[in-house]
């Protein structure tokens, strides 16, 4: 059995405030989503007693059965995987973020699918790496993509996401990580009414350290604090 998730929280909370400490960030400004795919329901509301206010699932199914079983709970949720156009339709309201907006097909579905008059608070996923394997636009069309966003009017993007590549030294995704920061610095002073783009969604279980020095102010830990059942 893995340790609690309390126990796990104060040791990632504590790596967190050195990190802003290296950096001169305020440790309020980093806020963890604990990222739940790998765990039960049980396992999620142990984090959510722990103090967890944020929760990642990757998946709209179990997502939405997570979220309807700790109904009661106070929580923000947070869709980190690949959404599917044909999806949108289910997760709609019950994810508070979609961190992962990589098309202009999937703003017009989910713009399709809202309310009128409401937002729906997304990041947009950058390849930073230019992995194939990784989904997100690249650095480049970055700015044209967001710009274009406008037409929608229920996308707010609120910020960028990335997944750096798995590597051995946690240093070597540092580069793409400040790239990602510096990318969300010009698209913020742009100005853009639909994309303040204030937020950066970047960091993992062995890679949050470093994400946190470079500017994160959401990171998304799985496996390190909830762990994997
Ligand atoms: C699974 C996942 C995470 C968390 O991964 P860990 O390495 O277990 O912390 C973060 N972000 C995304 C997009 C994921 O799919």
């Amino acid at each position: 059995m893995f340790v609690s998730v309390k126990s796990q929280l104060q040791q990632i909370q504590a790596a967190i405030d050195a990190a802003c400490q290296q950096a001169g960030r305020e440790p309020a400004a980093v806020r963890i989503i604990a990222v739940t795919k790998y765990v039960s329901i049980e396992r999620a509301k142990e984090a959510l007693d722990a103090g967890i206010e944020h929760i990642g699932e990757n998946r709209v199914e179990e997502g939405v059965e997570k979220r309807a079983a700790l109904d009661g709970e106070q929580a923000e949720w947070h869709f980190i995987g690949n959404l599917q156009s044909k999806k949108v339709k289910k997760m709609l309201g019950k994810f508070d973020y979609i961190h992962s907006l990589d098309r202009l097909s999937l703003a017009k579905e989910i713009d399709k699918r809202m309310p009128e008059g409401k937002k729906t608070k997304c990041f947009v996923q950058v390849n930073v790496s230019g992995e194939t394997t990784k989904s997100g636009i690249s650095p480049e069309e970055t700015v044209s993509f967001i710009k274009a966003l406008g037409e929608y009017a229920a996308i707010e993007v609120v910020g960028l996401m990335t997944m750096a590549p798995f590597v051995d030294h946690p240093e070597e995704v540092r580069p793409y990580f400040r790239k990602l920061r510096e990318l969300k610095e010009g698209v913020e002073a742009l100005a853009l009414p639909h994309a303040p783009c204030h937020e950066l969604s970047m960091g993992m279980s062995n890679d949050y350290e470093i994400a946190v020095e470079e500017g994160a102010t959401f990171v998304r830990i799985g496996s390190a604090l909830v762990g994997k059942e």
